[in-house]
């Protein structure tokens, strides 16, 4: 604690001065009136010239009488008017500033005014009730660090009940240990409220001194002033505040926005340039999030983005910087990073973050991200490349598989624009419900009726034409997309099927056409029986395309997973076979059901000898396998006829039928049952 010290005030200063003076005169008088006529006596024998004299110090009396009076008044006017000079100063020099400014202006001016130790302009916490802060400190001569004061159990409590609190005497000793007031040794105080338009309180203008204060209703008064004007200034800036949180701030979730994220991003990225450091830009997004948002609503899609973002701060360190750009995209920006596998293992913490199920009342959420990652400098060296980058990393990373995460490389995105237009549609395709399956039946030629069929994905988009599975089907596989949308194809053709038997039609295989990437994905088999079961379709009714290329892609593995197919029931078939250049002696090692000849021969036959030798050849040596052969492609009745004539089993092509909707198969599947019937 400061030691004790009590300087005078201008004002006691003038007190002692008046007394002193009228002490002075008092003791003058008394002198004057006792001895100077005696004096007077002494030194003036002459009794005419004595009387001459007498009126002479009479006058002198006077004279001096009225010096002093003019001194004490002139004193007085003095102060009054340096006082009034002051409390002008005061309010031309407050008036005049806005902001911090103005307060640090009138901390300082208060103090001047009031001639007092310290001027305090405290603000209520809004989060923090019974907490005030400081806005502004001014003591012993400098302003001083802001801090913030328990209200409660203190006078000051009275600041909050918007009164005036007024302590003359002893407010050290009514306060705690700690408090910042009792430090400075206060022995008096004045605070006064300040209120907004609406009188809700916002704080108060506080004058403390280390002496006993006076003339209450004055300073009173004049504190009111200014405090209206404070309170006037206070609530403008929190409005201005206000203005700004809502500009840089995102409002659920109250982290900085995209605005405030390319300012720090910014700043981060200066120092890293100074210090020579490395930084990491994760761009996160949340997997099916609209679809979570369609489920349970908006008001439970906002609580889950709060509780993430909630969860990311945790998982966040101080240095980190973490923004939310709006809807389900969040970005992290971590700082001084030392390698690539620091940055996975952060990223990775961010994943546990939110492994956790989110709950509301009796049910359980769980959600995952994908994370786009973008380093700096390798991958840009401003905000705005490090931001683009990223996403489209996480966009990758998206397509790929989700619940992962990807480092942005150059090569990724080589692909032109349109495919990049493509892409960036066919992203989310599938949770807009954009696809559908089509089926084609194909026919056995022994019988004439329908046996089995394939299952072919169509993408239409709303307002677009239909785009042709060749055209995205390769950018699924590259992109990875091929994955949830070829398990989504699996799924729907199954439930379809096992619909049709349910409805007593009879029973069909479905083909369902299964990508190099699908194939030589890790699960594929428990893929297909994890679909079976769920529809509860018997393994015979689903069977496989697969290419024939990549039959020879990895022999090993390939024959692998056919004897697993094989093993669980499921017949697959070699599709568009002649293109490729597999071998006889690899088709015999396959566990196979089939071969489908590719279109491009049957479009050549019968007219061109090449075509029909190979279409027969096929034909013979699958048979030779032991293995049955389709032909798709059948336009018409030459080919069909050819194809007879040389012992093939079955057929698919626009002869019969196009790919049909669901319901168009029912009822074709309905009028093949009356056919046979027939
Ligand atoms: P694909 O498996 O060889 O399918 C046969 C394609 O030939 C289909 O084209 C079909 O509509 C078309 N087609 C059928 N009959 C005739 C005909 O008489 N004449 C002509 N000119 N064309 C006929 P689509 O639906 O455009 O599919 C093209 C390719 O896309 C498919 O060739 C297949 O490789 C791939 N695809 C289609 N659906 C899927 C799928 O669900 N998954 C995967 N991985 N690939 C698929
Ligand atoms: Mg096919
Ligand atoms: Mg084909």
């Amino acid at each position: 604690m400061k030691p004790w010290k009590t300087p005078k005030s201008p004002l006691e200063k003038g007190y002692t001065f008046a007394l002193k003076t009228t002490l002075a005169y008092l003791v003058f008088g008394f002198l004057w009136v006792v001895y100077s006529d005696r004096l007077l006596a002494v030194l003036v024998p002459d009794p005419d010239l004595l009387a001459v004299f007498q009126m002479y110090t009479g006058w002198f009396f006077v004279a001096m009488t009225g010096l002093l009076l003019f001194l004490l008044i002139s004193h007085y006017l003095g102060l009054i008017s340096r006082r009034e000079e002051r409390f002008y100063m005061i309010s031309r020099g407050v008036t005049g500033e806005v902001g911090e400014a103005f307060f640090s202006s009138l901390v300082r001016s208060l103090t001047e005014a009031f001639d007092v130790d310290c001027a305090v302009l405290a603000e209520f916490d809004e989060k923090q009730p019974g907490v005030a802060r400081t806005v502004a400190v001014y003591l012993d001569g400098r302003l001083q660090e802001n801090f913030s004061f328990e209200l409660a159990g203190t006078p000051c409590m009275k600041m909050q009940q918007s009164e005036t609190c007024w302590c003359a005497r002893d407010v050290s000793a009514r306060l705690g240990e700690e408090h910042p007031f009792r430090r400075i040794g206060v022995e008096s105080c004045l605070s006064v409220p300040m209120c907004d338009a609406r009188q809700r309180h916002l704080g108060a203008l506080v004058i403390l001194s280390r002496r006993h204060l006076r003339q209450k209703t004055m300073a009173e008064s004049m504190l009111k002033i200014f405090a209206m004007r404070a309170a006037a200034e206070l609530e403008r800036r929190r409005s201005e505040k206000t203005i700004e949180h809502m500009a840089f701030y995102n409002h659920l979730t109250d982290l900085p926005n995209a605005r405030r994220l390319h300012q720090m991003l910014g700043q981060a990225l200066g120092d890293a340039h100074k210090k020579q450091s490395q930084l990491a830009v994760l761009y996160l997004d949340f997997d099916r999030f609209k679809m979570i948002e369609r489920t349970l609503g908006h008001r439970l899609g906002s609580r889950v983005l709060r509780g993430t973002a909630e969860r990311l701060k945790q998982s966040c360190r101080s240095q980190d910087i973490l923004a939310h750009l709006g809807a389900d995209e969040f970005v992290v920006v971590l700082t001084e990073i030392c390698s690539t596998q620091d940055v996975r293992n952060r990223a990775r913490d961010l994943f546990e973050a939110l492994k956790a199920p989110f709950s509301f009342g009796d049910h359980q959420l769980h959600v995952t991200a994908s994370i786009g990652i973008a380093l700096y400098p390798q991958d840009g060296e401003d905000s705005e490349t490090l931001l683009k980058n990223a996403d489209a990393a996480m966009s990758r990373a998206k397509i790929l598989g989700r619940n992962n995460l990807q480092f942005y490389s150059s090569e990724m995105f080589h692909s032109s624009f349109q495919s990049l237009v493509l892409e960036n549609r066919l992203h989310g395709a599938l949770e807009r419900d954009e696809f559908l399956v089509l089926y084609q039946p194909q026919i056995d030629l022994h019988t004439g009726f329908i046996n089995g069929m394939e299952a072919l994905v169509s993408w239409k988009q709303a307002d677009q034409k239909p785009v042709s599975p060749s055209d995205f089907i390769p950018l699924a596989e590259e992109t990875g997309l091929i994955d949830p949308l070829g398990e989504w194809i699996m799924a729907e053709a199954c439930r379809q099927n096992r619909k049709w038997q349910q409805l007593g039609l009879i029973p069909q295989r479905v083909s369902v056409n299964v990508s190099a990437r699908q194939f030589y994905a890790r699960d594929l088999v428990d893929m297909v029986a994890r679909i079976l079961r769920e529809t509860g379709l018997e393994p015979q009714w689903l069977g496989l395309e697969i290419t024939e290329s990549l039959l020879i892609q990895d022999v090993q593995k390939t024959i692998k997973t056919l004897r697993s197919l094989a093993d669980l029931g499921v017949q697959v078939t070699i599709d568009d076979f002649g293109t490729g250049y597999s071998s006889l002696s690899y088709l015999k090692n396959f566990p196979l059901h089939g071969l489908k000849i590719d279109q491009s021969f049957i479009h050549d036959i019968p007219q061109q000898k090449g075509a029909c030798t190979i279409a027969a050849t096929i034909i013979a040596m699958a048979h030779a396998l032991e293995l049955s052969v389709i032909a798709e492609g059948v336009e018409n009745r030459a080919q069909r006829d050819y194809l007879i004539e040389k012992d093939c089993d079955k057929v698919q092509g626009f002869l019969y039928s196009r790919a049909l909707t669901a319901e168009a198969m029912s009822r074709y599947l309905q009028g093949e049952m009356k056919k046979m019937a027939g």
